[in-house]
């Protein structure tokens, strides 16, 4: 089938199955053009947990359309391809984080959006990127643990001066960002503005003109005087980024900023996920209702 005629019987499916495509920032172009809403993590949890539909496409991870199971238990959530996953998310088991709570029992768990349900339905609250900040003013005078991310910890840590234990988990795509990766492209784009993720490293976040959550980054560029910029984080941001301000100029920071995960979703993964309702996304409801409470604190304070 040819990707015209795909795209078309993609939106036959979807009216004839009342579906709707969620797709992340991360994913590819094609993708992200064919979503009914295109989006951050806590903004595709937002419209997971609102949305009248009855099947919802998630082209992203697995712990994206989990969260979106979580959130909307009565819904059919798919994930286009069955073994996309998040690294970063794996780095942090129930059991460890089991063991850990019995040993430090006055620590309040705060939960990357980026887990599993299981961590998340142990944990005292989920943030993501774009309300950690926010969220994490509410628990400034107690004790934290903070999982998975180190590198995103360690920039909430010294920004509000929190009690505020990290756990050793990170992305590999953003980690592995360095200042040599900062300098070659300063270099070569003297005028551009460096934009950063936190899930990059302190000593590269420390030398940012801008540091935001994907979502963040978006805003900056639309709404920014300037018309240049390195960006810091995967690399599909930069066709919305070009879609928004189809004037200005991006430059992606690494090459090897591309989540291999992400990328696994094609046009062809959507379709039959749509026509076959195949990769059905589950979360055993003991555990569920549990990662609900997490997941709820954090919509009511974003
Ligand atoms: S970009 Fe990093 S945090 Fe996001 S899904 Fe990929 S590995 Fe996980």
């Amino acid at each position: 089938m040819d990707k015209q005629k795909m795209i078309e019987e993609i939106n036959r499916l979807k009216k004839e199955k009342n579906a709707v495509i969620l797709a992340h920032y991360y994913q590819e172009g094609s993708i992200q053009d064919i979503a009914d809403y295109t989006g951050d993590s806590l903004y595709l949890s937002q419209i997971a947990a609102e949305t009248d539909a009855d099947i919802i496409v998630f082209a992203g991870v697995h712990f994206m359309a989990e969260t979106a199971k979580i959130l909307s238990p009565d819904k059919k959530v798919l994930l286009p391809v069955a073994e996309a996953g998040c690294p970063m998310a794996d780095m942090v088991t129930d059991i460890r984080l089991t063991n850990y709570k019995a040993k430090n029992p006055d620590r309040v768990i705060v939960a990357y959006v980026n887990t599993t349900a299981k961590v998340k339905a142990l944990s005292d609250i989920c943030v993501t990127s774009s309300n950690a900040e926010k969220i994490i003013k509410h628990y400034k005078n107690d004790k934290l643990m903070y999982v998975p991310d180190k590198n995103l910890g360690a920039y909430l840590k010294e920004k509000y001066e929190l009690d505020m234990e990290v756990w050793p988990g990170f992305c590999c795509i953003h980690n592995d960002l360095t200042l040599e990766h900062l300098a070659t492209a300063k270099a070569k784009y003297p005028n551009a503005q460096f934009i950063v993720h936190p899930e990059a490293k302190l000593d590269l976040v420390h030398k940012a003109d801008f540091i935001g959550s994907t979502k963040g980054l978006l805003n900056y560029t639309i709404e920014s005087d300037h018309d240049e910029f390195i960006v810091g984080t995967e690399d599909g941001i930069i066709h919305t980024m070009e879609v928004n301000s189809p004037n200005k100029k991006f430059h992606i920071l690494s090459d090897g900023l591309k989540c291999y995960d992400m990328k696994l979703t094609r046009l062809e993964d959507v379709y039959l996920a749509l026509r076959d309702e195949q990769f059905e996304v589950e979360v055993p409801e003991d555990i569920r209702l549990k990662a609900f409470e997490a997941l709820d604190k954090m919509l009511k304070l974003s």
